[in-house]
């Protein structure tokens, strides 16, 4: 079987093995072939070697949490993420890899109108304690106000998934970005959802067509501000997911919002005098799309240390093994990799964890952690609550 990846990218690698202690799949199994070395010689075997794509070649690619948390401690500069969503493409086109039942589920993503039912009925369903523990949702709103909008200035990209679940922390985005005199622009439909999760499932059409769809849902030249990691990093790569000059100058209008912030800071009012006296301790727990794909970590520490009390994990930014749609497809992985980021939280002792992503969000608040957006405690702090 021939991936379909860039073979140049895939002859990259000199197999060193600097990336293994970063790879979180192979610190919890020590399993080589669970490595991104591992994996590498894998892809290299199938393209190269004319070995089949079996059982097992097909598992150790899913079980890949597609942190990138290999990319930065490569010399050989491996693009590892463009390797693994080129492998998983071939799967999904020329195997069994995404049956039906997940198809469907990746398409109904993109409809609003679908989602936020399900997510009423779901809201219903916690109500009634029919969900059980183990999923770690948030308890969903049975109704939530609109966002509104307050100008032209910027846009904020609200996803679906997010919006339909989390959309105060939308709210608290809006809320910062305001205070420093900024109009904040909401796109309408066609917004529906970045495309994040079906690129790392390897529906690569799939997520044009709803990349498509998000730049022409936010036309003109003002910023795209994203509040969550992994949308942020799906539409900053749009350039080269579509292919065209528009995408590439969409994606270079993106910007997380810490990112946009830190240049702002100075027209952003410091905290009241009842938030400064009883700061948190917050550790900041770096989205792996953040950190390793966007690069821009450090912004949310210059925001968040205006505010409040800050301690590093000394985890050396290890995955928390959310990793979008992996925690529920890889339960078992998961939960042991999340372990370890709950162990370094417990040592750094910190009271809250800020994280500037949906989906790490959910997955360490599911073993009862206090964690917030990071512009939710800014916002707060702003507030004087
Ligand atoms: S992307 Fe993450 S899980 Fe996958 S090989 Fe690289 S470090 Fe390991
Ligand atoms: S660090 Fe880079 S070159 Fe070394 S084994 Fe890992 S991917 Fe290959």
């Amino acid at each position: 079987m021939k991936l379909r990846v860039d073979e140049d990218e895939l002859a990259a690698c000199v197999a060193c093995g600097l990336c293994l202690p970063h790879c979180p799949t192979f610190r919890v199994t020590g399993d080589e072939t669970r490595s991104p070395r591992g994996r590498i010689a894998a892809m290299r075997a199938v393209h190269w070697g004319g070995m089949p794509a079996d059982e097992t070649f097909v598992r150790v690619m899913d079980e890949c949490v597609q942190c990138r948390g290999c990319e930065p401690a490569c010399p050989s500069a491996v693009p590892f993420g463009h390797l693994m969503e080129g492998t998983r493409a071939t799967l999904a086109a020329e195997t069994g890899y995404q049956p039906w039942w997940r198809r469907t589920a990746y398409r109904l993503l993109g409809h609003h109108r679908l989602l936020v039912a399900g997510s009423r009925a779901l809201a219903v369903a916690q109500r009634l304690h029919l969900t059980p523990r183990r999923l770690g949702l948030p308890e969903l709103p049975l109704r939530s106000a609109p966002l509104t909008p307050s100008g032209s200035d910027v846009w904020l990209f609200p996803g679906r998934v997010m919006d339909a679940w989390q959309r105060d922390v939308h709210r608290a985005v809006q809320r910062v970005v305001e205070a420093t005199g900024t109009g904040v622009a909401l796109p309408g439909r066609g917004s529906d959802c970045c495309g994040a999760l079906h690129v790392h499932a390897g529906l690569r059409d799939e997520a044009r067509r709803l990349a498509l769809r998000v730049m022409k849902s936010m036309p003109g030249e003002a910023p795209i501000l994203v509040d969550a990691a992994g949308c942020g990093a799906a539409l900053k790569d749009y350039g080269r997911l579509v292919g065209t000059p528009a995408a590439e100058l969409f994606s270079a209008r993106v910007l997380d919002v810490h990112e946009w912030l830190v240049p702002h800071l100075d027209a952003l009012p410091g905290p009241t005098v009842s938030s400064r006296s009883a700061p948190a301790l917050v550790a900041v727990q770096d989205p792996c799309h953040l950190r390793h794909v966007q690069r821009t970590h450090l912004a949310v520490r210059s925001v968040l240390a205006r505010y409040t009390a800050l301690v590093e994990l000394d985890d050396e930014g290890l995955c928390c093994g959310a990793g979008g749609a992996y925690s529920v497809q890889q339960p078992e992985l998961a939960g042991d990799i999340r372990a370890r980021k709950v162990a370094a939280i417990e040592r750094s002792g910190a009271t809250v964890v800020a994280s500037a992503n949906p989906g790490c969000m959910l997955h360490l608040a599911a073993t009862g952690i206090a964690v917030r957006h990071p512009l939710e405690i800014v916002a707060e702090a702003l507030d004087g609550r």
